[in-house]
C-alpha cells in the first residue's frame, strides 16, 4: 500500500455581498447572484454576477438553438463569436473607466 499525499487548499471564508443570493449558491469564498435571464426568439442568456475573492465578474451563459444545416449553424456559431467579441470589448473595464465613475458630465448637458 503507498502513502498519497493530498494537497490541503486553506481558502479563506469571504463575508456575503449586498447582492449575492445566501444560499448554496455562495461558496466559501465565492458569491453568486440570482440569474439575470433573458429570451429572444428561441433563445435564453443568462448573466450571474459572481466575486470570487477580491475578483467580480460577470458570468455569462447562453443556449443558442442552432440551424439544421451544417453552414446554418457554423453561420451562427461565427456570429455569436463576433458578436461576443463586440460585447467584450463594450462592457470591458478599461483605465480611467471606473476613477470617474460618479461624475456623469453627460447627465447635465444639453442637446444642441
Ligand atoms: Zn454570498
Amino acid at each position: 500500500m503507498t502513502a498519497r499525499t493530498m494537497a490541503r487548499f486553506h481558502r479563506q471564508p469571504t463575508e456575503h455581498t449586498d447582492w449575492c443570493t445566501r444560499d448554496h449558491r455562495c461558496g466559501i469564498n465565492e458569491h453568486r447572484s440570482a440569474d439575470l435571464i433573458t429570451d429572444a426568439g428561441s433563445g435564453r442568456a443568462v448573466i450571474t454576477r459572481v466575486r470570487a475573492g477580491n475578483t467580480e465578474y460577470a458570468e455569462i451563459r447562453a443556449r443558442i438553438p442552432l440551424h439544421s444545416t451544417e453552414t446554418g449553424a457554423r453561420w451562427q456559431i461565427t456570429a455569436t463569436l463576433r458578436l461576443m467579441r463586440e460585447l467584450l470589448a463594450a462592457v470591458a473595464v478599461r483605465p480611467g473607466v471606473l476613477r470617474g465613475r460618479t461624475e456623469r458630465p453627460a447627465i447635465d448637458r444639453r442637446a444642441g
